[in-house]
């Protein structure tokens, strides 16, 4: 720690209070010590909130679908700062919290390779950075994470849209990339699921490629 940073303290975005930092400038660690591994109660298909949905009932959407916490605004201000206002160095927070959570999920379920809901190319170059690819690199060696899938619409934002629209925006807009994944297990990483749609169009789009399982985590619903 800096005198800096002890005679300049920040200013935390999500309670406001004064912190001294050390290695990010924006979440106080009373903040930081809200988001941890908490009990979810969803089903194991699609991560919908009913247990034992009818959906799944008659056809699963993944073999299984793991999240980490519930949905907060600790966890959706940390995101956001991460994701929107481009705080990079805030992926080695996020992976610090699942690690050993999404670590003991890919051991356990023999994942070959994990991927992330990929961005089109405009809103990646804007940005500058997937910040889900951001998130795995931190945790995994690269050569287990690979973009099966592209974005090749650009889309609106899913969350300022009803249910009914935000299945017509995403309609077509993932495709598999021309790569070989028959017979893999393959494991979907995203940040925050609302209704699910998003994951279950880029789970559709790698199922096109035959894999032998498809599976999901999601780190707050
Ligand atoms: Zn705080
Ligand atoms: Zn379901």
């Amino acid at each position: 720690m800096s005198l800096f940073n002890a005679l300049f303290p920040a200013k935390c975005v999500i309670c406001s209070s004064l912190f001294v930092f050390e290695d990010q400038n924006l979440v106080c660690d009373e903040c930081l010590s809200m988001i941890n591994k908490e009990y979810v109660e969803y089903c194991s298909g699609c991560g919908s909130k009913i247990k034992n949905c009818q959906v799944c009932f008659k056809k699963r959407v993944f073999h299984r679908i793991h999240i980490f916490k519930n949905n907060d605004r600790y966890i959706t201000e940390l995101i956001y700062h991460f994701k929107m206002k481009g705080y990079k160095n805030l992926s080695n927070v996020i992976a610090e919290k699942i690690q050993d959570d999404l670590t003991d999920f890919v051991k356990k379920e023999s994942i070959d390779i994990i991927t992330y809901t990929p961005l089109d190319k405009i809103t990646l170059k804007e940005r500058g950075f997937n910040h889900l690819e951001e998130i795995l690199k931190k945790i995994f060696p690269t050569y287990l994470i690979w973009e099966v899938v592209e974005k090749i619409k650009k889309t609106e934002l899913q969350m300022d849209l009803s249910r009914d629209q935000r299945l017509k925006n995403l309609k077509g807009a993932f495709c598999l990339k021309d790569i070989s994944i028959k017979n893999k297990r393959i494991l979907i990483f995203d940040d925050i699921m609302t209704t699910g749609s998003t994951m279950k169009e880029v789970c559709g789009a790698i199922k096109k490629g035959k894999p032998d399982r498809v599976y999901g985590y999601v780190i707050a619903r």
